[in-house]
């Protein structure tokens, strides 16, 4: 069955040409699905009725389905959304102040085995379409329409550069004037290190900032945490960094998880400052989630990030400590497990 929500705008007004109809309700139909998130045939009431009973066999315009949510004390909120095969994944909801953030999953699971994050011990299953990776967006608007959503982070499930064709649909999608119009300056994908990905991606003509989960600053260490380093090591991803950087201007963003005695020693602090020098970029530590895999975690963040301010304070490197959001419902970095799926059923 044809899924309205995975063509893009142009792919709507082709399907309208074929139907001998004007192609200008096909952007019509874009904005009804994307800008005004609308869930139904009766809501298209701009569309001849003809067109609208035609659309019927379209239906469900949406691809998800809100199955489960959870609010942590902070305001963030994690949604279990199933699809339409069966599969789940989450999204989640960050507040701020003035505005909202929703970091997106790409992937249901993830190939790629990072040997700290929950998503990658629970294997891959399948990329999503473009039209869910948008739905995420669509479906949180209607839930809660009050905040303004302005910033989106590719972070959540799965290695968005491993889907590439339908995240790049996807983002012209989100950032349309009369799709979800939220700026491509205010989305950020990161990638575990998908060299070629991040080449394709710097040729694109998107506006978007780049963040690498680097967590290591060696080789032998990177290899052993994220075994996507041992086909593109450190050295293949600073090249493909740096291009990136001068395509987009931007500084490229480091995050690095704090794995206590693992990352932080002396030796590996120096290391990274040695990696990082030769490229415009901001460090972003962030503390470990406890996930119970393999890493404890540690609370003392503020004597870590000094012992990292100090190396790095000279070096016109900006440097950050996120803070952890939503972990008591496990919706931060490297918890987004369908574990869930499994519990809710
Ligand atoms: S950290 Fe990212 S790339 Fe690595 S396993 Fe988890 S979701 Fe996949």
């Amino acid at each position: 069955m044809p899924r309205l929500k995975d063509y893009s705008r142009e792919e709507l007004e082709a399907l309208m040409e074929s139907w001998g109809e004007r192609p200008f309700h096909g952007r019509q139909i874009f904005a009804g699905l994307f800008k005004r998130g609308v869930g139904s045939v009766e809501e298209m009431t701009d569309l001849p009725l003809r067109l609208r009973e035609k659309l019927c066999e379209f239906e469900p315009f949406d691809l998800l389905k809100p199955i489960a949510s959870q609010s942590a004390p902070d305001g963030t909120i994690k949604t279990l959304f199933e699809l339409q095969d069966g599969s789940a994944i989450e999204s989640v909801w960050i507040p701020e102040e003035t505005h909202a953030v929703q970091c997106l999953s790409t992937q249901v699971g993830c190939p790629l085995e990072c040997t700290f994050c929950a998503t990658g011990q629970m294997g891959f299953k399948r990329n999503l379409s473009s039209g869910e990776i948008v739905d995420q967006v669509v479906q949180f608007r209607r839930m809660k329409s009050s905040i303004a959503l302005r910033n989106l982070v590719f972070m959540g499930m799965g290695e968005p550069l491993l889907n590439y064709d339908n995240l790049v649909k996807a983002i012209r999608i989100l950032s349309a004037a009369d799709g979800a119009a939220i700026s491509q300056r205010r989305m950020t994908v990161s990638t575990a290190g998908i060299v070629p990905g991040m080449r394709r991606l710097a040729g694109e003509g998107l506006k978007i900032k780049l963040a690498i989960s680097l967590n290591a600053p060696t080789d032998e260490l990177r290899d052993q945490l994220m075994p996507i380093n041992k086909k593109y090591p450190l050295a293949d991803l600073m090249k493909a960094a740096l291009e990136f950087q001068k395509s987009s201007n931007h500084r490229i963003t480091f995050e690095y998880a704090l794995m206590p005695g693992v990352n932080d020693t002396t030796l590996m602090i120096q290391a990274l400052r040695n990696f990082l020098v030769r490229i415009p970029s901001k460090l972003n530590l962030i503390p470990l989630n406890p996930i119970d895999i393999k890493f404890q975690p540690e609370t003392n963040w503020d004597s870590i990030f000094d012992r990292f301010y100090r190396v790095f304070e000279k070096e016109r490197i900006v440097l950050t400590m996120r803070r952890s959001r939503g972990q008591e419902i496990k919706a931060a970095c490297g918890q987004l497990a369908s574990g869930s799926e499994t519990q809710h059923r």
